[in-house]
């Protein structure tokens, strides 16, 4: 008898580590709900796993078996089962946040454990340490052998038990996606049909529905990586004429996670510490009109259009478009000079689709502290409304204050005077920075910081 410890992966399709363990023994699935562990995940992401625990439950009952539900302190409740079941070996997949590897390392102290690589295509160690940029970095990942899906179990490989216990069911204020292998693997299907093909022209277009919106299924395990990239590859052989490069820049897309992954790996402090080094400490505004802005910033109330639809997205529906990710990042950790950490706290709390790696390391990139090669990178939300949010409907859709707005003055919303916005909408809220001085000041303290002024 082996078991297997289930954390962010609740499928049976695809999942390494639970194929491995079932290739020549009986598997006993668990899933320890761990508080200490939990109250890393944000409530609305939780309340998705929670959802996705159900499923799994369900799907092992459909096949003979069950999830076996302990709660507890992780290393206790497994040690534990080990012995109550007499498994040799417990088998999981590997995990890459800081808390659950000390608990990966405190189990294999006690029992005798398996992992395998499961949530990305290539291991980090498999690769060498550090990149200068992510083209070498995708350069060497790309030259690296991809397994194809792990097959599924056998249903008879499946422990004959039976678990009653009730998994919590906590509220949650956004409205979440089925939380299942199924629904995931519809979404990639439409996708792959009606979306890819055109995916590198329209991804960037704030008001088209033209990504794949899988994150929220790959970050919370629904679906394998592996079973992804096949699909792709399959779609990749099949495209024609302007398809081919649609396709391959979705696949370019994904060695972004893969490469968040391998920088918290290598960098466990990537979730509390700037990542590159600087000469001098950042100074970041922390007095009461830092606090008041930072509120604002998180309510989508800043004057700046594009940031607060960005903002408003991601109180409403737990997701952004990558493109508002990159400018209301960079407009906390810029145009405010908020310390990033305080905006990546703030995405792991609402966002359904939240990867520590992924989020952190994006703050770090787009707050000029991480692996981008740019000094000072700073979005102007001005200029990227123009370019991205053709016709203002995104910006519409999320701030019905500026409805009836031209589009060419929400464009122009933070230069206008006070009067020409009173005008044009008294409800909408006047810019909490002058957007000069906000880009110069950014300027300035980051090259102070760097030791180039
Ligand atoms: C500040 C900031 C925070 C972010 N936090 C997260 C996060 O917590 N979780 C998360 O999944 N993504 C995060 N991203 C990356 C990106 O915004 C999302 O992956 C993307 O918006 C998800 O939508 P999609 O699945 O429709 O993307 P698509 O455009 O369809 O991309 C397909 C897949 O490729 C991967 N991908 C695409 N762009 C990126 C990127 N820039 N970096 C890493 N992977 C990428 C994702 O897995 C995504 O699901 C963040 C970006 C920024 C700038």
């Amino acid at each position: 008898m082996r078991i297997f410890w289930h954390q962010r992966d609740p499928r049976l399709v695809d999942n390494r580590g639970l194929t491995a363990a079932a290739s020549d023994d009986t598997v006993l699935p668990v899933f320890v709900y761990d508080p200490e562990v939990l109250k890393y995940v944000g409530k609305r992401q939780r309340a998705l796993r929670f959802r996705a625990w159900r499923r799994l439950k369900q799907a092992y009952r459909e096949h003979g078996s069950d999830l076996v539900v302990r709660k507890g302190e992780t290393v206790d409740v497994l040690t534990d089962l080990a012995e109550e079941y007499g498994a040799d070996t417990i088998y999981h997949n590997r995990c890459y946040r800081p808390v659950r590897r000390n608990r990966a390392r405190a189990l294999a102290d006690r029992v005798p454990t398996e992992t395998l690589t499961d949530q990305v295509l290539v291991s980090p160690e498999r690769l060498d340490e550090r990149y200068p940029n992510h083209g070498q970095f995708y350069d060497d990942w790309g030259d690296q052998h991809k397994l194809p899906p792990a097959s599924a179990p056998e249903a008879d490989s499946l422990a004959a038990v039976s678990d009653g216990t009730t998994l919590p069911a906590p509220d949650v204020d956004v409205p979440l996606p089925e939380a299942s292998h199924e629904a995931a693997r519809d979404r990639l299907d439409a996708f792959l049909r009606d979306g890819i093909g055109s995916y590198d022209d329209d991804r960037d277009a704030l008001g088209e529905d033209a990504t794949s919106r899988m994150s929220v299924y790959l970050n919370n395990g629904l679906i394998g990586i592996r079973e992804v990239w096949r699909a792709v590859g399959d779609r990749l052989d099949a495209a024609t004429g302007g398809e081919h490069r649609n396709v391959e820049k979705y696949r370019y897309e994904l060695s972004w996670r893969e490469q968040m992954v391998h920088l918290l790996y290598h960098n466990p402090r990537l979730l509390s510490e700037n990542y590159k080094r600087f000469e001098r400490p950042i100074d970041w505004r922390e007095d009461e009109a830092a606090e008041r802005d930072l509120a604002a910033w998180k309510r989508g109330e800043t004057g700046y259009p594009l940031v607060d639809a960005g903002m408003r997205q991601l109180d409403r529906e737990g997701y952004m478009h990558n493109r508002t990710r990159q400018n209301v990042a960079s407009f906390l950790a810029k145009h405010l000079l908020i310390d990033w950490r305080e905006g990546a706290r703030h995405f792991t709390r609402q966002l359904i689709d939240h990867d520590p790696a992924v989020n952190y390391g994006s703050w770090q990139w787009t707050a000029s502290t991480g692996t981008d090669s740019v000094d000072v990178r700073i979005f102007d939300p001005v200029s990227q409304f123009e370019k991205y949010d053709d016709g203002g409907s995104y910006v519409r859709e999320y701030v019905p204050e500026l409805a009836d707005v031209p589009t060419g003055r929400i464009a122009a919303w933070p230069t206008l005077s006070h009067g020409e916005r009173e005008e044009l909408a008294p409800e909408y809220h006047h810019p909490i920075v002058d957007r000069n001085e906000g880009y110069e000041r950014a300027q300035r303290e980051f090259e102070a910081a760097l030791g180039k002024r």
